[in-house]
């Protein structure tokens, strides 16, 4: 089937959504939620039919990638159903997760006998009390079961993200890129970005994607470059001999806007074409009301087209998001 290529304004192909399926989480990370902030109304999310059939259309204009993310994805009921119903769909080629881990021990193997094909796991620490601080929950056990369940189910690579916060967990970059010479790995640094719940951002807390190169160069020797996938926001390397990788995704100090192939919607069914950049489109309305698959396809591209070519947030800028991580999806 021919599928015109969605394009937006600076001739970058769009074919990747990322789907936050709730904002609901059970963790309360100090840098994603916000103290104020309260989730939306079961009414208010997005159903798994109108995912579906907006899927469905995005389908049909070339999109052939999807995330699902959140919030805490694994905290809405039966989530491997819409896995299923999405990996049925003729045309999507690739389902991943991103999840906290807490419960995914149990639902490794459903998600993957519905089709989900990859799974990043956030994991700011290994230390278990510091764990407790940053995440506000004593989960860290439940979290080092289900990364050890994804092996077992035999997700392949398992990719771990860690944002990377000076006088937090910068401390243990090592121990991190470490882990990787002894498991197939893939642990991926992120810059802390200035999303609504960052309210103290000062930018001082950003170790940027250099500096953690350099240190665990310094600790554990040479990293080679490894080409990573089209598209992808990590720089990968690998320290010699390794069975894992190295990434860093520099979204403030050196971002790759220029390759960016992606959309987002959020869990209260807002279209959003640039993860730090507060212009949305409500799709929610269209899926609800009368709207055929046209009207919602022209919304799709009128919001592609206007896709800035770069945020302009960075290490030192005042600006923040309004919207808080959880909400969005990362
Ligand atoms: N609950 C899931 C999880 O923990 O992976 C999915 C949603 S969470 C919002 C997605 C990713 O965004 C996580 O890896 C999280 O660490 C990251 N994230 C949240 N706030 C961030 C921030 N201010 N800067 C950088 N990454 C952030």
């Amino acid at each position: 089937m021919f599928k015109p290529a969605l394009q937006d304004g600076h001739n970058r192909r769009v074919s990747y959504v990322r789907i936050s399926v709730t904002d609901r989480c059970n963790l309360r990370c100090r840098y994603c939620s916000a103290p104020e902030f309260h989730s939306h109304f079961r009414e208010e999310i997005l159903s798994y039919e109108e995912i579906e059939r907006l899927v469905r259309v995005l389908v049909t204009m070339g999109i052939d990638k999807v995330r699902l993310t959140g919030g805490e994805p694994l905290t809405r009921r039966h989530l491997d159903t819409l896995v299923a119903r999405l990996s049925a769909i003729d045309g999507i080629r690739d389902i991943s997760l991103t999840t906290n881990g807490v419960l995914l021990e149990e639902l490794a193997p459903a998600l993957k006998a519905a089709g989900l094909k990859r799974i990043n796991i956030s994991l700011d620490t290994l230390r278990r009390e510091r764990f407790r601080e940053i995440t506000g929950r004593d989960r860290f056990d439940r979290v080092l079961a289900g990364i050890k369940s994804a092996f077992k189910t035999g997700f392949d690579p398992v990719k771990l993200n860690v944002v990377v916060m000076r006088g937090v967990n910068d401390d243990e970059i090592v121990d991190f890129a470490r882990l990787t010479r002894e498991y197939p790995l893939h642990i991926r640094f992120i810059e802390y970005m200035p999303i609504g719940a960052t309210s103290d951002w000062s930018g001082g807390e950003v170790v940027t994607g250099a500096e953690i190169l350099e240190r665990v160069a310094a600790a554990c020797g040479r990293l080679e470059a490894v080409a990573a996938a089209p598209g992808s926001p990590a720089r990968l390397f690998q320290l010699a001999g390794a069975p894992g990788r190295i990434g860093v995704i520099s979204a403030m100090s050196d971002h790759f806007c220029a390759t960016c192939n992606r959309i987002r919607v959020t869990a209260d069914g807002r279209l959003r074409p640039c993860l730090l950049a507060d212009r949305e489109f409500d799709l929610k309305e269209l899926l609800r009301g009368n709207a055929g698959s046209e009207e919602i396809a022209a919304l799709v591209r009128r919001a592609v087209a206007g896709k800035s070519a770069s945020h302009t947030l960075s290490c030192n800028a005042e600006r923040k998001c309004a919207r808080v991580m959880a909400t969005i999806g990362g």
